[in-house]
């Protein structure tokens, strides 16, 4: 994939899965509740986008 970054000036390649599941938690009624989600297409790549920051990659 293709993708542009605030991070860096120029559109970079990426490697991307078409789908992805996440696991995380959400307040629902004030109360923390496990949840999980299916995702695909350009969702599927934004997710992964963010979670590749989280793990400290700038693209
Ligand atoms: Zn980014």
């Amino acid at each position: 994939m293709e993708e542009s970054c605030l991070t860096h000036d120029e559109i970079t390649k990426s490697t991307r899965y078409i789908k992805c599941k996440v696991a995380f938690d959400q307040i629902v009624d004030g109360k923390m509740k496990e949840c999980r989600r299916d995702y695909a297409g350009f969702e599927a790549q934004m997710i992964q986008h963010m979670i590749d920051h989280c793990l400290g990659k700038l693209v």
